[in-house]
This record gives C-alpha cells, sequence and structure tokens, in this order.
C-alpha cells in the first residue's frame, strides 16, 4: 500500500538570503544581527527534518526528492522575462528582483529545486504512487506573482505543480486551503479568474501584504465565487482557526468537490512566531491536518498534499511539523509538544472568542454558508 511521501533535498536548506536583520535592511540605525539575516532562514526547515530523524518519524514515510521544475513548468505561470531576471542576477552572484526577497548565486536553481518538489508530491498523489505527500518546500512560493518576488517567494511553487498536473491530464479541479499566517496573494492572483482552481486562505487580518486579503475579494470572470479570504483577528488563536474551518473552509470544500487539495503549509500562526500576533499550537495544526485528510478522503479518494510555506520559530516550526506529518502519515511516533501547555493557557479569553466566532459567522454568511 502506498505510503505518505515526504518530499525533501538538503540543496533547499542552503538557499541564501542577503544582508537584514529581520525583515529590515541592515544599515543606518538597523545594526546586524550576529546569527544573522531574514527570519526566512534553513533552521526552520532542517531542525523539522531533524526531528523526524530523532522521533523515528522519518522511517513511517518514503522521502523521495524531486528533479528541480522545468523551464516549460515555470513557464506555465511565470514569463520569459522574469525567469531571465532571476539567472542574470544569480550570474551575477546574488541580489534581489524585488526589495526582501534576496538570493545567492544559486537561488534559482534552488527555488525551481523547491518548486520541483511540490510538483513531484503533487504528481506522486495523482498518480497513485503516494497516498498522501508533504513538499518540504524551501524558497516558499505562496506570495509570488507571475512578474514579482515578494515575501520570501521567489517561484509561484503551488501554481507550478497545480499548472503541471492539469497539463498532464491528472486532474481537473484543485482546491488549495493556505493556512500560513499572511494571506496567500500569489496563489490568489494567479487563479483569480479561474473557476477550476478554489483558493481559501485563513490569515491574520492586515498582517502581510498590506491592502490584501479582505472578504470581498471573490474572483472575477469564470473565478466569481472561487477565492475565498478569511482574515482572522490578531490574537486568535486554536478556537479562530478551528472555527473557520467548520464554519467556511469545510462548507466551501464539500460544494467544490475537487480532485485533490493542496495545503499552503506556513506554521507562522503559532504563538511563538516573530512575524505575526496568533496562537495557533502544534494541535492546531494537528486538527486541521486531520479535518482536511477527512474531506480529502470523502471526495478526493484521499488525495492530499501539503507544502511547506512560511514559519519562523525555529524552535517551534518543528514540533508543529512533525504534528502534521505524524497526522498525515498515520504513525504513531509522538514528539510531545513542549510548549502545548503554556500555549494552551495563553489562548483568548471567552469574551475574545465569541467576538471571533461572531465576525467568522458574518463572512460565512457572506460566502452563503448558513
Ligand atoms: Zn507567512
Amino acid at each position: 500500500m502506498a505510503q505518505a511521501a515526504f518530499f525533501w533535498n538538503e540543496r533547499c536548506f542552503w538557499h541564501s538570503g542577503g544582508n537584514y536583520a529581520s525583515v529590515a535592511p541592515v544599515g543606518g540605525l538597523i545594526e546586524p544581527l550576529k546569527a544573522g539575516g531574514l527570519p526566512e532562514n534553513p533552521e526552520t526547515k532542517r531542525r523539522l527534518k531533524s526531528l523526524m530523524d530523532v522521533t523515528g518519524l522519518i522511517g513511517d514515510v518514503t522521502c523521495p526528492s524531486a528533479a528541480p521544475a522545468t523551464e516549460e513548468d515555470l513557464r506555465r505561470i511565470h514569463p520569459a522575462a522574469y525567469l531571465e531576471s532571476f539567472r542574470r542576477i544569480c550570474a551575477a552572484g546574488g541580489g534581489e528582483l524585488t526589495q526582501g526577497t534576496p538570493f545567492g548565486p544559486d537561488g534559482f536553481d534552488i527555488a525551481a529545486l523547491s518548486a520541483g518538489l511540490v510538483k513531484q508530491a503533487l504528481l506522486s498523489v495523482l498518480n497513485g504512487s503516494a497516498e498522501n505527500a508533504y513538499a518540504l518546500s524551501r524558497p516558499p512560493g505562496h506570495h509570488c506573482l507571475p512578474d514579482q518576488s515578494m515575501g520570501f517567494c521567489l517561484l509561484a511553487n503551488i501554481a507550478v505543480a497545480i499548472e503541471a498536473a492539469i497539463a498532464g491530464g491528472l486532474t481537473e479541479r484543485i482546491a488549495v486551503v493556505d493556512w500560513d499566517v499572511h494571506h496567500g496573494n500569489g496563489t490568489e492572483g494567479i487563479f483569480l479568474d479561474r473557476g477550476d482552481v478554489l483558493t481559501i486562505s485563513l490569515h491574520q487580518e492586515n498582517n502581510f501584504p498590506r491592502d490584501s486579503g479582505g472578504i470581498a475579494t471573490r474572483g472575477s470572470g469564470n473565478g466569481e465565487g472561487y477565492n475565498i479570504n478569511i482574515p482572522l483577528l490578531p490574537g486568535g488563536g486554536h478556537d479562530s482557526y478551528l472555527y473557520a474551518f467548520e464554519r467556511i473552509v469545510e462548507p466551501a470544500l464539500t460544494d467544490f468537490r475537487p480532485d485533490v487539495i493542496i495545503v499552503a503549509c506556513g506554521y507562522d500562526a503559532s504563538g511563538l512566531d516573530p512575524l505575526s500576533r496568533m496562537l495557533a499550537s502544534s494541535e492546531t495544526y494537528r486538527e486541521m491536518t486531520e479535518r482536511t485528510m477527512a474531506l480529502a478522503n470523502e471526495f478526493c479518494d484521499g488525495r492530499l498534499v501539503l507544502a511547506h510555506e512560511g514559519g519562523y520559530s525555529e524552535v517551534y516550526v518543528p514540533f508543529c511539523g512533525h504534528a502534521v506529518i505524524q497526522a498525515l502519515s498515520g504513525s504513531d511516533v509522538v514528539a510531545p509538544d513542549p510548549f502545548a501547555d503554556r500555549l494552551r493557557k495563553q489562548q483568548a479569553n471567552e469574551r475574545f472568542r465569541t467576538l471571533q466566532r461572531e465576525l467568522i459567522d458574518e463572512q460565512a454568511a457572506f460566502f452563503g454558508f448558513s
């Protein structure tokens, strides 16, 4: 029987950023950090793989790698001029296409590899060689537009994978659930006028990108009604995410009946993340994974792919990811979460939860879910 597949490649950990302290360029009054660099650094991802090695969870999944996305794959999403600029900057030693998305001389090759991991994860699930799949992709992709890098994202990994699968005749109806704490603006923009790709993003309201991710953006043309944004209040945690799942994500997926579900799996809604103000925990991620698996079992013969996106707590991302991959694989190898108790106690009080639930109910009514 096919197993869960965990796609990864050491080289993705070698993607290097520029001279930043958090998201601020070093210089002026911004002193370089001793540990250096952007929040998007290899450690969160490497430590997830390391934790799986240490607990033994890695033995309960297959561990394939993949070839980089090809020029043909990338051109389905990105204009030739964008790819040429990207390569040219790499050849000159690295730099930035857009401020805040730096890369080194191997940036293009590693970004293409990251997209290739997501593509192969999707193809493996669709051709039945994997029961479901997780891609430890780096750099991430969900903010990237066809001609603009953004928010650490250099190529639109999930969109590249979707178009490759459609071109191969493997799927016709795809749903993307983006639970990264930031708005999945790239995926939204790429599929905004498409009725065959449902895009759903849960995110902290007004975090990143600014002026993006409002509920009124529902799609256009053939895509009208096929984009759903669920902005959540800062301070929301487990209950916010699970209630939004129950009231909006689950009914939306039930109505749409996709062939396959892809999750843009960021862990930056966690209570330890430096780039958000939410309080999700490993339990939140485990439960969202289990619920998504139940929907995939109901409508998609279990076909489910998770693509790693953001998540910037080096200490906590590994525990959240471990919970997700354990659920995905059905393994009984647990990594006890040392932060679970603390985060349980830090959740918002009853009055906040009631307000957030009312706002989610209003959003659900707006989307036509009673
Ligand atoms: Zn993010």
